[in-house]
């Protein structure tokens, strides 16, 4: 097909990827819809970090000041690493952007960060469909290079047409399903236990403490609130009441001393709590078919343990806008999304393998191995971090 701008994009999913990806189109003159399938925003409780080229990107589709002013910034990026007895091991730094204008980190709440997307989306005009999800998507490829537009048949029996589908549903994309059949993402044996607390005025770093084959880690998400986020082995994929999160998370992590203790001993029913079974999607290329697209943890999720995974969300927003953007009026629309899918997949991948190896060694860990794994890092943990940020602050 050959499309003419501007561009009717259907976005489905207004999570990280979506909602960036909405603001970046939109703000470029394009017609927007998106279809999240919640009743109304409403985003589970915890926090989430934002590293540096997260936050490159999000300085692009023009909302940094906001979700700055949401979060809470670590000016000099300062991580400070404990044993789990509460002794130190070392401390690094992540590094700023752009000079220093980019902070290296921030911590901010989920629902925040959403309420910053969310509120640019509706200021653009973005057509938002809240309750929607697709049923159907009928792209039009049987009828060959001169298709109409894409048909997207909805949970609420409306058929929307559009030029270019986006799959921006998550780990359990429902575009996935009917672009590709069911993938089921990977279990990884990891759990990840998180809670709010209260922020004692001086808990102004992040903080991870390194357990036998567990961390324990705290990172302020506001001027009053902090998130803490530990994670476990969990072979064989318990399953865990949520009325009883916040007793398991208490036991399961009771033998760290030192800054964890306080909010250890916080927990309590009404302490906002969240485990989630660690899952992962490896999906090869293509992350198209046709006009439909996937992006975010759609295509690409990862565990956790670079905190990586908003940030490649929002880098996929980012990326395929620039190149819908540039995209000439007689160049084919399912070209421009394989060359996305080839630009994305190196970039994504490495950062899925480096956190799968760090999720995995912590793992393994026994008391001797602990050891030896403090050493290393207080000889080489910044140099790690420095060698992973250079490539990700680089060209993408
Ligand atoms: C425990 C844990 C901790 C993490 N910590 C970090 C971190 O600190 N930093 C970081 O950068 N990343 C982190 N991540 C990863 C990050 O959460 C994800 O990579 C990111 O949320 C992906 O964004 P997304 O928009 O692709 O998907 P999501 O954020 O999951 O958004 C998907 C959206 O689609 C909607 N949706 C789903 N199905 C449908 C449907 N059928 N129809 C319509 N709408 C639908 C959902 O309601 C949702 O709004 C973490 C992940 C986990 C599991």
């Amino acid at each position: 097909m050959t499309a003419t701008l501007p561009l009717h994009t259907l976005i489905v999913g207004g999570g990280i990827a979506g909602s960036a990806l909405a603001i970046a189109l939109a703000s470029d003159g394009h017609r927007v819809t998106v279809l999240e399938k919640q009743s109304e925003w409403a985003f589970q409780s915890s926090g989430i970090f934002i590293y540096s080229n997260g936050l490159v990107a999000l300085d692009r589709i023009g909302v940094l000041p906001e979700i700055l002013a949401a979060g809470f910034v670590v000016a000099d990026g300062e991580n400070v690493y404990l044993d789990h007895r509460g002794d130190p091991i070392v401390d690094v730094f992540y590094p700023s952007a752009e000079g220093g204008r980019i902070p290296p980190v921030i911590g901010i709440k989920r629902a925040e960060m959403h309420c910053v997307l969310a509120t640019r989306m509706q200021a653009l005009g973005v057509e938002i469909r809240l309750g929607t999800s697709v049923n159907a998507i009928d792209d039009g490829a049987a009828a060959g290079p001169a298709a109409g537009p894409v048909m997207v048949h909805t949970s609420d029996g409306a058929a929307l047409s559009c030029d270019l589908v986006v799959g921006a549903d998550g780990i359990r994309s429902r575009v996935r399903s009917l672009l590709l059949g069911d993938i089921e993402p990977i279990y990884t044996g990891f759990g990840v236990w998180r809670s709010i607390h209260r922020r004692p005025a001086d808990v102004v770093s992040k903080l991870l403490m390194m357990g036998v084959g567990k961390r324990f880690g705290v990172m302020p998400i506001s001027h009053d609130t902090l998130y803490v986020y530990a994670t476990s082995n969990e072979p064989g994929r318990p399953w865990y009441a949520p009325d009883t999160w916040h007793a398991h998370m208490r036991a399961k992590f009771d033998e760290f001393q030192g800054p964890a203790r306080r909010y250890l001993e916080e927990l309590s029913p009404a302490t906002e709590t969240l485990y989630t079974s660690v899952e992962e999607v490896r999906l090869p290329l293509p992350w198209h078919r046709g006009r439909v697209q996937l992006i975010g943890d759609a295509a690409h999720a990862s565990t956790p343990f670079m905190g990586q995974g908003g940030a490649m969300a929002l880098e996929d927003a980012v990326v395929l806008a620039e190149m819908l953007g540039a995209r000439t009026a007689d160049a084919s629309l399912t070209n421009t999304l394989q060359a996305f899918g080839e630009r994305r997949y190196p970039r994504c991948a490495f950062v899925q393998d480096v956190s799968r190896k760090v999720g995995e060694a912590g793992g393994l860990e026994n008391d001797a191995s602990c050891l030896v794994r403090n050493d290393r890092m207080k000889a080489g943990a910044q140099a790690d971090v420095d060698r992973f940020y250079a490539h990700m602050l680089g060209p993408y």
